[in-house]
């Protein structure tokens, strides 16, 4: 091949990928347009957290660092015996081990963990990518909500459980009510003198 040609050729190339349409994004500039699911970082809504340790145990890289302490709750009822309960001291991530596989969040039995789409914690130090429990905390409000059930599918057995129990307490809330409207009827329709003894 000739120089010249091969110019050309090589000015061809240019000219199209000049006038073709950019696929990059100036990015941060212009943020991306992320998947409503994408694999952000990962938020902990702490009140869920019963410390089971279940996350802890199944992260293949052993990223999840967790502390607690047992503290005596006392009984619900008098004379019911005393019960204890794991609080959390600690709940941390290193990210910079972390390898976004979410088995944490697949295991978790309490719907304490959560993928969010945030991805701008980028550290200059790698000690910096443990992040703590206030911090997860706060990615917590960038997840996403959750996709609106299917109308077609079955309810949920936990939906309908706790329907079921709402109407059982709302029955049991509204019962001392009507036992007195009845009462106050059945005096109303009483006649005057009557029931009086002598
Ligand atoms: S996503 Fe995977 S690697 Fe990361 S903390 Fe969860 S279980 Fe561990
Ligand atoms: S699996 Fe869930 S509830 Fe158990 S320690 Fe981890 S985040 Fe907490």
């Amino acid at each position: 091949m000739s120089l010249g040609s091969g110019l050309a050729k090589g000015l061809a190339v240019t000219f199209r990928a000049m006038t073709r349409r950019a696929v990059t994004q100036q990015y941060p500039e212009t943020l991306p347009e992320l998947p409503p699911r994408s694999r952000g970082v990962i938020g902990l809504f702490e009140e869920n957290c019963t410390v089971c340790m279940l996350c802890a145990r199944e992260c293949p890289d052993w990223c999840i660092y967790i502390d607690s302490h047992k503290e005596t709750v006392p009984p619900a009822a008098p004379g019911g015996r005393e019960r204890s309960r794991n609080v959390l001291d600690r709940f941390a991530i290193d990210f910079a081990l972390c390898m976004y596989c979410g088995i944490c969040v697949e295991v978790c039995p309490f719907d304490a963990l959560f993928w969010s789409p945030e991805f701008e914690y980028a550290e200059t130090d790698i000690r910096d990518l443990t992040h703590e429990r206030d911090k997860l905390r706060e990615w917590m409000w960038t997840v996403p909500e959750p996709p609106p059930p299917d109308p077609s599918a079955e309810e949920a057995k936990e939906t309908a459980a706790a329907r079921r129990t709402a109407d059982r307490r709302a029955a049991e809330r509204s019962r001392p009510a009507e036992q007195a409207e009845q009462a106050e009827q059945a005096e109303g329709d009483r006649e005057p003198g009557e029931g009086s003894a002598s």
